[in-house]
């Protein structure tokens, strides 16, 4: 290995870039060896492809050997990542995790607490709480921290919403041009239905927090009946069951 120092003006400006490079596009290469993983356990690859190996040729673009020696490489990395489909971890959450594992494996386990200590107080490894990120709904009012996990995985519902959009369209196209594969369908009223489930997905999607139970569902009796216990109301339901007062109320803080 080079020995020399970069000091040139390139070599920083090279290095700033490569930095940036790796902050941009840490997390999302763990959220790949996280997708190939679970494509491969589960089979998923036989959708489209005969076997793992015409998959990772034809789709990842590499052999079946670096593909596998990839999975293995990356396995000490997959588990945070995974759990946490919808947000994935923050960079720090990543840190703490990642060294907590590798330490888990010393058979001293007081030795292993030691150093994970030591791990978390190092400058080098950001703290998993630096600051309560306040989230906010759709109209700037706090979410409270308990419900705050149904605001974050929002984007599954959106994923479903375009899913049907997907089937809808799909069913629609194959009606026009007369593709009689789809011929015992009954496509108008099919697509009604498929309209209807989406528009249902759709409303549920968390708008704002509830006007009943201000977020706190656990502190009424019995439950929060209006959002059914989730501390958020979907814009539907905001727009026709909260009365007027309550909106204006919301709307001045
Ligand atoms: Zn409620």
């Amino acid at each position: 290995m080079n020995s020399e120092k970069p000091v040139s003006t390139f070599d920083r400006l090279r290095y700033q870039k490569l930095k940036k490079v790796i902050a941009d596009h840490l997390e999302a290469g763990f959220k790949v060896w996280s997708a190939v993983k679970e494509i491969k356990e589960s089979k998923f690859y036989l959708i489209e492809y005969q076997s793992w190996e015409d998959f990772c040729r034809g789709s990842l673009k590499l052999t079946p050997q670096h593909t596998n020696k990839m999975l293995i490489a990356s396995e000490a990395i997959i588990d945070p990542v995974e759990s946490q489909v919808v947000d994935g971890p923050s960079k720090s959450e990543y840190n703490v995790h990642f060294v907590s594992k590798q330490v888990s494996k010393q058979p001293d386990q007081k030795k292993s607490n030691k150093v994970i200590e030591i791990a978390a107080k190092s400058s080098n490894v950001p703290k998993i709480v630096d600051a309560v990120e306040v989230i906010k709904d759709d109209l700037g009012h706090p979410i409270p921290v308990k419900v705050q996990q149904y605001w974050r995985r929002k984007d599954e519902l959106k994923e479903l919403v375009n899913a049907i959009s997907g089937v809808i369209k799909a069913i629609k196209e194959a009606n026009e041009i007369q593709d009689l594969l789809f011929a015992e369908m009954e496509i108008t009223g099919n697509i009604a239905d498929l309209e209807k489930v989406r528009a249902n997905i759709k409303f549920s999607i968390p708008y704002a927090v509830c006007s009943v139970c201000q977020g706190h569902p656990e502190a009424q009796k019995g439950g929060c009946r209006l959002c059914k216990n989730r501390g958020l109301l979907g814009k539907f339901l905001w727009d026709r069951c909260v009365p007027v007062e309550i909106k204006a109320l919301r709307a001045k803080k």
